[in-house]
């Protein structure tokens, strides 16, 4: 099979020929149809993240056929559409997975990071971190939820919402998030770059209320706000731009350093938190609201040779939403 491989962090991926995966008793060997491209992809290439198998097919928000079974297999038929995401397998022992923080498992292996994921036209998963893909999606169009989705999802749930929701870096996630909030009654304020005014049509369109550049202040108090940029300098930004008791969340999985900041920014009971990863109850939830919410997504496709500059794309924010390989 065809996959794209990282062999050291900073290198460009490298199309090659790789055998075929074979599925454990307990996984599905799955034919992919679609994967998308998250900022976390970047952030191994970049040497970000630490201890990344290697070499490494990135890849962890992949729709696709189940093509074979393991012995052990009793969610999926042969040919069904599932979807995988970043996690991809926990202890289910620890007291974090047994008490419903599965994503916080030290044992946790995340696909596309320490198990290979869906920059290919084959990949195998543990059954029960695949999930249904809602039918009205097609493949491509379904691939962001998987990450984008999912994450946007935990970020604005440990928000605590609230009414006035700041979003910080509008791309991939926060052009979902922004429509499930918006589906919840929230109002939406989006803060982009200074000066890209494209992505702040870009949200004004998905129906924020107001979009300015992150060095603004909205023009009310925020109750809650999401960062998603991977950018330190936004934690003391969306900070000021919060009231007394709002909390903000960090929905990225890296972030430069955080600058010094003045105490009375957190002052008046703020909240600041991150989030990490993902549990699959927070996968359930999602893909049940997404068609409920009539959640669209904005992607540009890419073969699977392009991968390097799908990559590249994102990397200069010459993206509107989510980049996704098509093998
Ligand atoms: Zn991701
Ligand atoms: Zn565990």
């Amino acid at each position: 099979m065809r996959a794209q491989v990282l062999a050291a962090a900073h290198r460009p991926l490298v199309m090659t020929d790789l055998p075929p995966p074979h599925p454990a008793a307990g996984e599905v060997l799955i034919a992919v149809k679609a994967c998308a491209v998250c900022r976390t992809d970047l952030h191994i290439v970049d040497g970000e993240l630490a201890h990344p198998k290697l070499p490494l097919v990135l890849g962890h928000e992949i729709v696709g056929a189940v093509v074979e079974k393991g012995s052990e297999v009793d969610r999926f038929q042969i040919g069904d559409r599932v979807g995988v995401p970043w996690l991809g397998w926990t202890c289910g022992v620890c007291d974090d997975c047994q008490d419903g923080r599965e994503n916080l498992c030290e044992r946790a292996r995340f696909t596309g990071y320490q198990i290979d994921g869906g920059y290919a036209e084959l990949t195998v998963a543990d059954q029960r971190y695949c999930f249904a893909i809602p039918p009205n999606f097609d493949d491509v169009a379904a691939a962001p939820l998987l990450c984008a989705g999912l994450i946007g999802y935990r970020t604005l749930r440990l928000s605590g919402g609230g009414e006035r929701v700041g979003i910080y870096g509008f791309g991939a996630a926060a052009h979902i998030v922004a429509q499930v909030a918006k589906f919840q009654g929230r109002r939406i304020f989006a803060f982009s770059k200074p000066g890209d005014r494209a992505a702040q049509d870009f949200a004004r369109g998905l129906g924020a209320v107001w979009a300015g550049g992150s060095d603004e202040m909205p023009p009310e108090a925020l109750d809650a706000a999401l960062i998603f940029a991977p950018v330190g300098a936004l934690v003391p930004a969306a900070l000021a731009a919060t009231r007394k008791g709002g909390t903000v969340v960090c929905g990225g999985i890296h972030m430069n350093d955080i600058p010094a900041f003045a105490y009375s920014l957190l002052w008046g009971e703020r909240i600041l938190r991150s989030v990490a990863n993902l549990t699959r109850r927070d996968a359930e939830e999602f893909l049940a609201l997404a068609p409920q919410a009539g959640i669209t997504t904005t992607t540009t496709s890419y073969p699977l040779a392009d991968a390097n500059q799908a990559l590249a794309d994102l990397r200069d924010g010459r993206l509107e939403g989510a980049a996704v390989l098509v093998p």
